[in-house]
């Protein structure tokens, strides 16, 4: 075979597949009780509405994007991360009209240029949510609280929260001189980016993949030392609901995410295990006060979170957290010539109008040979199909569970199937 997937791609089937549509159902039931709703946006945006909300200085931005011209020369870009686009859709089709908040989730393929390795690929698939349309710290605790739900529904055992502030405009204005002025004499021993962001935006110093292990970045000041008053208020009441709802949460005050949009509250889902997954990032987010704003909307603050379906599945696969996935077959029909798979063929699909998974032979099998087929299946019933019992309309139904087997006439066997079937 001369194909090979693209690095950073996976293929997911059979039980992989069902692992991670299990999560994203899952992850909907439970947002669905939290008052969201469905967004779905195209994979494809104009370049422009990532530039606009991740910030020309990020590393997505400046490294990551898979970025093209179409045949009419317009720089188009596959979506990197949720958030853009769903600001995009939610101003450019007017959702604010309608009610004053907004609650939404999505779930698709992101794509990002990203040096592949275990649980970072360049394509992998988030579940997010954004709400717009309110700035309380109720909702922020809120948020953190549906995405704390729903990672624990899953059973995932050893999630840490780690949240923070960095501040609204204000607070940052503050912060970002103070850093200034602390890395100005540090900064040639830093990488080549970080010395762009130490004018552009030193926030991001703090969490560069390269020094942010620095000793001279964890003596840095911090930004809970520049935070308005209304800044610091938001934070105490988020961290005080928290504290009520019981979610262990620990304040991390070198946290700021590797995005420009976020202001006030961010906070991250890491695994605190102590095993090879330890640390892991599984979710994370962040409220965004200006980002609608900058899109040319009006002033309306949102707050969301995304989370890896790889990650998450690796995880769970970790934690011996997928049971009961496999296939399952009610009924296997046994058919031993063509006018017998015919009818076998209508046998089979007025069960499966009961929801009952069906299958049958559609090969020229040998009896012994389709006998072996259901060893694989272990189909609860079989039913067998010939020349005698089309003649005499009395089928032979096995019950492999109890081991027993009995003569059923055709018109009865959809409801002798349904009552025995536990
Ligand atoms: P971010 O959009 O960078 O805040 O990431 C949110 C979540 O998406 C992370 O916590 C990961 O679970 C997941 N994620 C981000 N980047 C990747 C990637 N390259 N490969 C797999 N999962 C990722």
């Amino acid at each position: 075979m001369s194909y090979q997937k693209i690095k950073g791609t996976l293929d997911f089937y059979q039980q992989e597949a069902t692992k991670m549509r299990l999560i994203e159902t899952k992850a909907k039931e439970i947002l669905k009780t939290f008052g969201f709703e469905e967004s779905i946006t195209p994979i494809i945006e104009m370049t422009d509405v990532f530039i606009r909300s991740s910030g020309e200085n990020s590393d997505i931005v400046n490294k990551e994007m898979y970025t093209f011209l179409d045949r009419g020369n317009r720089s188009i870009t596959l979506r990197p991360e949720g958030t853009a686009s769903i600001v995009r859709s939610f101003l450019e089709n007017k959702l604010y009209i309608n009610s004053p908040v907004t609650k939404l989730y999505y779930c698709g393929p992101m794509f990002r240029y990203e040096r592949p390795q275990k649980g970072r690929y360049r394509q992998f698939m988030q579940f997010g949510i954004e709400v717009f349309g309110e700035e309380s710290p109720f909702l922020d605790a809120d948020v953190i609280i549906s995405a704390y739900t729903l990672l624990s529904a899953l059973g995932i055992k050893g999630i840490k929260l780690k949240i923070n502030t960095i501040g609204d405009f204000a607070s940052r204005v503050n912060y970002t001189a103070k850093l200034q002025s602390y890395f100005a004499d540090k900064i040639d021993d830093f990488c080549e980016d970080c010395k762009q962001r130490l004018t552009k935006n030193p926030l991001r110093i703090l969490d560069c993949k390269v020094d942010s292990e620095k000793d001279v970045v964890k003596r840095a000041p911090k930004i809970k030392d520049s935070l308005s008053d209304a800044s610091l208020a938001h934070f105490i009441e988020v961290t005080t609901i928290l504290s009520m709802m019981k979610i262990p949460y620990e304040v991390e005050d070198t946290l700021v995410r590797g995005l420009d949009y976020y202001t006030d509250t961010v906070f991250e889902f890491i695994l605190d295990t102590n095993d090879d997954l330890q640390g892991l990032a599984i979710c994370g987010g962040g409220r965004y006060a200006d980002l609608v704003k900058n899109f040319g909307g009006p002033d309306i603050s949102g707050i969301g979170y995304a989370f890896g379906l790889e990650r998450i599945m690796m995880v769970m696969t970790n934690q011996n957290l997928f049971t009961d996935i496999d296939k399952k077959t009610d009924v296997f029909i046994i058919s031993l010539d063509k006018e017998s798979k015919r009818l076998g063929l209508e046998f089979a699909n007025q069960l499966r109008e009961e929801e009952l998974v069906v299958e049958m032979d559609y090969k020229n099998y040998t009896l012994k040979q389709q006998f072996k087929l259901t060893e694989k299946l272990n189909p609860k019933f079989i039913i067998i199909i010939g020349e005698e019992e089309r003649e005499n309309n009395i089928f032979t139904i096995k019950d492999t569970q109890n081991n027993t087997q009995e003569k059923v006439k055709k018109e009865n066997i959809v409801s002798y199937i349904k009552s025995k079937k536990q």
